[in-house]
Order: C-alpha cells, then sequence, then structure tokens
C-alpha cells in the first residue's frame, strides 16, 4: 500500500487539500518512523548526538519561497532531526526528573492532534472539557486532597506554580480587604513570602512574575534539603501581613519531603496560605507504601505537580489543584462577551490555568488513568522508589562511592571520594556513562560539591535496568578514578 500511495503526486504541499491517501501516506510515515525508531533507542539509547552546527546545517537556512512536498519535509525532519533527539524516553534514562511517555499516553497524544481541540472551553470541545472534570475528580481522590479541590492543567508545574501563587496571592490580599486583581499590588499591605533555600526556581520565579519577588524570604534547611521548622518559627514570628509560605515535596536533588504537618499547623495558625512544589512528590501519595512518606500533603491550600514526569505522559502536561475555588476562579478570572462562557453549566477549563487555546491536555491523562487505574499508578510510583533504594545500595557499596542523601523517593544522590578535582571526577563518569550506552545521568551540586544524580522516574525501569546502571556508573567512576590518577600524574587525558 505504502509503495503505491509514494508513487501519487502529492498535492498538499502546493496548498490543495490533501487527499485521503495523502493523508494516510504523511501519518504511515511517522507511524513507520516510531516503530523504528523505539527499535533503534531500544538497541542504543544514547548515541553521539548531532552537534548544534549538524543540525542547523541539516535543518537551517533561509524559509523557502516555495513550499517542499509535505513527505519531503517530513522526512528530513525525521533523519536530521533524530540524531539530535535525546531518549529521555528511554528505561535507561536516569537524568533530570523526566519520565518518558507511556504507549497509551502517546497513542491518546497523537489522537489528540487528530482530533485537534481546542481546550479552552466546553464550547470549544465538549470531550476536553469533560474529560477535565473527570480526571480532575479521579486525582483528587487518587492524592487524598480535600473535596471541593479544583484543578487546572497547566503546560507544565512551573506554570501549576504560576496558578497555585497566584490564587494564593488573591486569597491572602482578600483576607485583608484588598482585591489584588482590581487594584495591584501598589498600596497594597506588605505581604511576607516564605520559601525554602531548597525551593524550586519554578516557584521563585512564579513569586517573580505575580510581583512578590522582593518579599520573599528563604529560609534555611537540614543536611537532606528540609525546611528547617525552627527556621520558619523566626520568620513567623518577625512579622505579620498577608502571609504565603511555599514547601517543597520532593526536591530536585535529594527527594526529600519538607516536614508537611508542622508547617501546615504553622501556616494555620498564622491565617497564611500554604503553596506544595510537589512536581513529582506528589505521586508518592498514589502508593500505599509511599503515601506515608508524604503525610500531612493534603493540609495544603494549593498543589503543583507534573504528569509528564512520574505518570509517564509525553510533554507537556502539568497540574494545579488548588483547595479554595472561589481563589482559584478569581486570580485566573476572564471575562469577554465572545467567549461564550458555559457559567454554572459547563465547567471550561480556562478558567482554572492561566492558558486559554490549548492542547486538550484532559484527553491524555484520562486514557493514561483509565489504563493504569489506582493499582496501576502505585505500582509505577512504588517501583521506582524500590529501584532508587536497591540502586543506593548497591552503589553505596562501591569505594569512593558515597550516597549523599536519605532515598525516600526516587531520587539517588553520589558523591565521590575523588582527592582534588571532585568536579572533574564527575564530569568523567557523566561522560564515560554516556558513552558506555548503558545510562545516562546528569551532574549537580550538593551543598558546593559536584555529584551525580540519579532519578528514577520511568515505566520501563526494572531490576535488570537498575542493576545494569549500577554495574555502568561503578564501572564509570573506577574508570574516572584512574583517569584522574593518570592525569595528576602529568600523563596526557586519553
Ligand atoms: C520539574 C520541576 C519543576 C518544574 O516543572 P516543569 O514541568 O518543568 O515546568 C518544578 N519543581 C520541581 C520540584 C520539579 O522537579
Amino acid at each position: 500500500m505504502a509503495s503505491a500511495i509514494q508513487e501519487q503526486q502529492f498535492r498538499g504541499s502546493v496548498g490543495v487539500p490533501a487527499t485521503a491517501d495523502e493523508r494516510a501516506a504523511l501519518l504511515g510515515a511517522v507511524y513507520e518512523h516510531a516503530l523504528a525508531h523505539y527499535a533503534r533507542t531500544d538497541a542504543d539509547p544514547f548515541p553521539e548526538p548531532a552537534d548544534e552546527a549538524q543540525l542547523h546545517a541539516a535543518l537551517g537556512g533561509a524559509l523557502p519561497r516555495e513550499g517542499a512536498d509535505p513527505r519531503a519535509a517530513l522526512a528530513t525532519l525525521m533523519t536530521a532531526g533524530e540524531a539530535g533527539v535525546l531518549a529521555s524516553h528511554s528505561g535507561r534514562f536516569f537524568g533530570f526528573v523526566m519520565g518518558g511517555a507511556h504507549p497509551v499516553s502517546v497513542a491518546a497524544d497523537w489522537l489528540t492532534s487528530v482530533w485537534d481541540q481546542c481546550g479552552a472551553l466546553y464550547s470549544t470541545s465538549p470531550v476536553a472539557a469533560v474529560a477535565e472534570e473527570i480526571v480532575v475528580s479521579w486525582l483528587v481522590e487518587l492524592f487524598g486532597l480535600p473535596a471541593g479541590t479544583t484543578a487546572g492543567i497547566t503546560s507544565g508545574c512551573a506554570s501549576a506554580n504560576l496558578t497555585g501563587l497566584a490564587a494564593a496571592r488573591h486569597h491572602v490580599f482578600a483576607e485583608r480587604g484588598w482585591d489584588v486583581g482590581e487594584r495591584g499590588l501598589v498600596g497594597a499591605p506588605v505581604p511576607r513570602v516564605l520559601v525554602s533555600e531548597g525551593c524550586h526556581v519554578t516557584v521563585t520565579r512564579a513569586l517573580s512574575l505575580l510581583g512578590l519577588g522582593g518579599q520573599v524570604a528563604r529560609l534555611a534547611t537540614d543536611g537532606q534539603g528540609r525546611l528547617r521548622l525552627d527556621a520558619l518559627d523566626a520568620a513567623l514570628a518577625a512579622g505579620d501581613g498577608p502571609l504565603i509560605v511555599c514547601a517543597q515535596v520532593g526536591t530536585v536533588d535529594t527527594g526529600a519531603v519538607d516536614p508537611l504537618p508542622e508547617i501546615a499547623a504553622r501556616v494555620r495558625a498564622h491565617r497564611g496560605w500554604l503553596h506544595l512544589d510537589a512536581a513529582f512528590g506528589m505521586w508518592a501519595a498514589a502508593g500505599p507504601r509511599t503515601a506515608a512518606r508524604v503525610r500531612g500533603l493534603a493540609s495544603a491550600d494549593s498543589w503543583a505537580t507534573d504528569a509528564h514526569k512520574w505518570l509517564n505522559v509525553p510533554y507537556d502536561c502539568g497540574l494545579a489543584f488548588v483547595a479554595h475555588p472561589e481563589a482559584h476562579r478569581a486570580a485566573l478570572r476572564t471575562q469577554a462577551a465572545y467567549l461564550a462562557h458555559g457559567g454554572a453549566e459547563h465547567r471550561d477549563p480556562l478558567d482554572y490555568s492561566p492558558e486559554m487555546s490549548r492542547r486538550a491536555r484532559s484527553l491524555v491523562l484520562w486514557a493514561t488513568l483509565r489504563h493504569l487505574g489506582r493499582d496501576g499508578v502505585a505500582q509505577l510510583v512504588e517501583r521506582c522508589c524500590r529501584l532508587a533504594g536497591r540502586l543506593a545500595g548497591r552503589l553505596g557499596a562501591e569505594p569512593g562511592v558515597r550516597v549523599g542523601n536519605d532515598v525516600v523517593l526516587n531520587q539517588v544522590l553520589l558523591l565521590f571520594d575523588s582527592p582534588d578535582d571532585a568536579a572533574g571526577h564527575v564530569g568523567r563518569v557523566v561522560t564515560e556513562l554516556r558513552r558506555g550506552g548503558v545510562a545516562w545521568a546528569s551532574a549537580t551540586t550538593w551543598r558546593g560539591t559536584p555529584a551525580l544524580r540519579l532519578s528514577v522516574c520511568n515505566w520501563q525501569t526494572d531490576d535488570r535496568i537498575a542493576d545494569a546502571c549500577a554495574d555502568a556508573v561503578i564501572a564509570a567512576h573506577r574508570s574516572a578514578t584512574r583517569a584522574g590518577h593518570r592525569s595528576r600524574a602529568g600523563e596526557e587525558p586519553r
């Protein structure tokens, strides 16, 4: 079939509507590429990537006056572009905190593109709006959040932090009789915003975007990166004014969870708002064995999380939950006659996220959650946590390698005994690992010390892959140690 189609003249490129066969050829080409891509990355996930100049040479140049055959355009993207793909979807990818898309979520994502729904309003996509309402109720229950909690689907946790903190800002000023949406911040009561020094950059960026950057106080953390309660008490005693406190449920380096019940009690006593950045940590609440590690999660006022990390859906998909529906809607209010809002009748997605026209992300969430069920989500999360513990056990037994964190979730922080050049050592380990093709990990700096970070966040990662990763890290560490000796002895680095 494909060859018969390929022999046809393509008309789509000259603005003539594509025929059904032409559509089939384009979608078929991507389908075939997809299968080949998975096979290639299963066999060899991390080949040396194309460099920037090569990608520019293959894809760049001036926008041509005349369009290309769409098959040719796609073919160039697939062949030249693939050389610049980082296979973070691989079960052997342990970098950052990323996750890899589950097959059902990829398929539902394709469907979402085919349907090309505008996820702004009920009237622009009834199915997206209804699926959104359904997945929000599923997730509120899965995470054990208060009944009545509202949620918006965002591009990621950065945008979810912005949403939660916008609701926070609205609420704490409204409590003082100040409508910040109407009146702005000039002349408003001076707020206090308390964050831990380990908070994510997207939290502080959201606060800056909301005009609160000048009021942020960064509080000290303990050896695991958890907010210290004595620092919080001191900051709370130091003033009064509209109060917002941000805590972390899973910090990127250690996976540490702030002491949530204690923080929540203090924030409530001061009539403040507690926002949680739970980009990946939120999902621990879904596992019977891991839920205790995020005890107190439900006592916050807003939560930001990602689905494109631990739920393993494709980019992009985050979620902002707010326990005070009126603050959520007031912070994001939109009024325009032409929007034909559903009012009380329908739920319009644009009332719950800062975006308007957007991808119907709820469809992918629906398919993924419907497929996994409560048990499937729990198993995914608990398996990742168990494998992180397994990695830590194996690696901590290697002389010269130390596990720098309590492995409470899916993050493993590795420190190396390297006599003088810790940064060079970690750099060599990272490079050796990638060259070996067995695992991909990223470097970080923990308390001033260069370190390696492993994040287990993928449905495909299993015991075999985790053990191979541990072996590869050990081999890379030994090889980097030898290279370090050689370079100290003045030999040419190899
Ligand atoms: C990834 C991450 C974010 C930002 O989320 P995006 O999805 O990249 O916008 C915020 N906080 C934490 C803890 C994260 O891990």
